[in-house]
């Protein structure tokens, strides 16, 4: 059976979705940003906190785990600059409960969701998975803080573990039944599209005075389907024991600009957008783009969807849920 924390969130939900097909699973989530709703009804759904031992215990000691898929965390920038409190909290001292019941259990396998946060600054145009990691935010340091415990951990207990640092997860599952429902929203694609249904009045772009080729910040955008097809070949890897520790970038390695984002918002929706030139958000960096070769190399995953695509697939899950 594999555990999924944070089962019931906007990518873990994707990936249940596509790992039910083939293996028993259990999703833990205290439903704090995730929706019961979304979890595929094969899973076992579990309501509860990974910051409470003993709602890590009951499910360890009743079902037997032989690996855990961790995407529960708080994962916003710039919430994480005004209250790295709650950043350290739920993202680092949970995490590392969830590891002591792991290894009470001889639980050895760990896929956790990392991310670009964790860069930086990047020195490079294309970002490899050996580029520096200096982050900018309480929420890249407090996905790289576990990274580093986890190297501690596979050397002093023999931890197995994949890190996946995610670029902008983005897009829905043709099924129509999940896709990127946060409230507040804050992220790029989603506010787009809430505007252009007639759910906003217009959206800000943070900053037009970056060092890009039209000011605006650069990231690259990878669908959720793509990342979960990444996580299963990852938990693949560890349970064939062709890996036993790794680390991989999940992205397209191709960047685009929030200009362009709008402008692609326009085209697949037909819709023209109210743009206004907003004030820089603090920790943002002015690019993120992915090299996803290392693991194209060792896994043979590449990301298949672009961002017309990305874009097209939530456009018609957000028309659904209008
Ligand atoms: N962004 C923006 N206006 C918004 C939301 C986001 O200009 O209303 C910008 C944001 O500053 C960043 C990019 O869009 O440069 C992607 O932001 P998002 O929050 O979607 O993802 P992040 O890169 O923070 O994980």
């Amino acid at each position: 059976m594999i555990l999924v924390v944070g089962g019931a969130g906007y990518i873990g939900s994707h990936l249940v979705e596509k790992l039910i097909k083939r293996n028993e699973v259990v999703v833990l989530d205290n439903l704090s940003t995730g929706h019961e709703d979304a979890v595929d009804p094969s899973a076992v759904f579990f309501k509860g906190d990974l910051g409470n031992e003993s709602d890590l215990e009951a499910v360890f000691s009743k079902y037997p785990i032989k690996a855990v898929m961790h995407f529960a965390a708080n994962s916003l920038v710039g919430e994480s600059v005004v209250d790295p409190l709650k950043y350290y909290e739920n993202n680092v001292a949970s995490t590392l409960k969830l590891l002591r019941v792991m290894l009470k259990y001889n639980v050895k396998n760990f896929i956790f969701s990392s991310t670009a946060a964790t860069y930086g600054i990047p020195e490079v145009e294309i970002i490899g998975e050996d580029s520096r990691t200096q982050p900018i935010n309480p929420y890249g340091q407090s996905k790289l803080m576990v990274e580093n415990i986890l190297a501690d951990f596979a050397v002093a207990y023999d931890l197995r573990y994949v890190v996946l640092r995610y670029f902008n997860a983005a897009g829905a599952s043709e099924s129509g039944k999940i896709g990127e429902m946060h409230d507040p929203e804050t992220h790029l694609i989603p506010i787009i599209l809430q505007h252009l249904l007639g759910q906003r009045e217009q959206i800000s772009v943070f900053g037009d005075d970056y060092d890009t080729p039209d000011g605006t910040c650069i990231r690259d955008y990878i669908h959720v389907k793509d990342l979960a097809n990444a996580h299963i070949a990852a938990l693949d890897s560890l349970l064939n024991e062709q890996n036993k520790t790794a680390i991989y970038n999940l992205g397209n390695g191709q960047g685009y600009s929030v200009k362009e984002v709008i402008d692609t918002c326009e085209k697949v929706t037909g819709k023209k957008a109210n743009v206004v030139i907003a004030e820089r958000r603090a920790g943002d960096p002015a690019r993120l783009v992915a090299s996803a070769e290392k693991i194209r190399q060792a896994l043979g995953w590449k990301a298949e969807r672009k961002l017309e695509e990305i874009i097209s697939s939530a456009w018609k899950w957000h028309q659904s849920v209008k």
